[in-house]
């Protein structure tokens, strides 16, 4: 379980509590410059961000100011801009785009020795006692290659390519409780209560939404990776708003040979990501929220 506030960040004479709506409690830090967070080191995460800050996509996502190694022993972060440090009491809302969120390394792995597993039937029958087929039922278990394609099923992430990480509202209440949040009528809630209050914003979220396409539409990062895992982090008070591109850690370069559209139905091996299908499908929502 996640902490929403692992630490109080400093900038401007300011002090306020930073929010975390995903990832591992201890991954994150107050940075050493101010308006900057460390997020913990992963290599694959650092060679995406080198590669982004010369990439059409760079204002769209978080400034990467390097490699940091703190005295104390703890083990080495990047320093990234921190996003909320121009908002005054933010409403911050993580999105994770694509249709899948494992890596198809990770899918062949647990293919390898496919043991039968009762606490993923558990974890299964405990969200939807209908989901195991009369074999799996009868065996009280499943594999993991099974069930990892499954959970993508539970949310929007198959249908609608995104999901609904958290929300934390200005107010200070929050949800992470969207696991089964797949419709999309229940996904239009979650966003009209993540905008109660602010209907001033839903153009600019629009506006940066379609930037954003378009920008990934000429990106040579966007051409040549598979992004896996990565969010869309929303971010608005009272006067501002915008989002930006965050996570890179399961985002890899394709082999070169290969070429995706980022669009096409995903099946085993053709590494397609579905994170065109949620951005198209972001826009549609946000714009129908404005035409209600
Ligand atoms: P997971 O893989 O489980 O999604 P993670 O450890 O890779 O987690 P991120 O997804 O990068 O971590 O970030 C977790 C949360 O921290 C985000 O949902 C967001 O709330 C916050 N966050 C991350 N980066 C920034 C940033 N640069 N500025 C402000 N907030 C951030
Ligand atoms: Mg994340
Ligand atoms: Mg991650």
């Amino acid at each position: 379980i996640v902490q929403w506030t692992p630490f109080f960040q400093t900038y401007k004479k300011q002090r306020y509590p930073w929010v975390q709506l995903a990832g591992h409690q201890g991954n994150f830090k107050a940075g050493p410059e101010p308006g900057t967070v460390l997020k913990k080191l992963c290599p694959k995460e650092e060679e995406c961000f080198q590669i982004l800050m010369q990439d059409l996509l760079r204002p769209y996502v978080p400034v990467f100011k390097g490699q940091v190694t703190s005295e104390d022993g703890d083990p080495v972060y990047l320093q990234l801009q921190d996003l909320l440090s121009d908002y005054v009491q933010p409403c911050v809302m993580d999105c994770k785009v694509g249709v899948r969120t494992y890596l198809e390394e990770e899918l062949s792995k647990a293919k390898e020795k496919p043991k039968l597993r009762k606490d993923m039937y558990d974890k299964m029958i405990q969200i939807d006692a209908q989901a195991p087929t009369l074999e799996e039922h009868a065996a009280k278990a499943v594999t993991k290659p099974r069930y990892m394609v499954w959970r993508e099923t539970i949310s929007s992430t198959a249908t609608l390519g995104f999901r609904i990480e958290g929300i934390k509202k200005s107010d200070g209440t929050s949800s992470k409780d969207f696991k089964t949040t797949k419709s999309r009528e229940q996904i239009k809630l979650a966003f009209m209560e993540f905008l109660s209050g602010h209907a001033q914003i839903l153009p600019r979220y629009i506006q940066r939404l379609r930037a954003i396409r378009a920008t990934l539409a000429v990106s040579e990062f966007f051409q040549t990776h598979e992004v896996i895992g990565s969010s869309l982090l929303f971010v608005h008070d009272h006067n501002h708003a915008s989002i930006w591109l965050i996570d890179f850690a399961k985002t890899v370069s394709l082999p070169p040979e290969l070429h995706i559209d980022h669009y096409s139905a995903w099946k085993v091996g053709n590494h397609e990501d579905g994170y065109l299908i949620g951005i198209n499908n972001l826009i549609d929502i946000f714009v129908e929220l404005q035409a209600a």
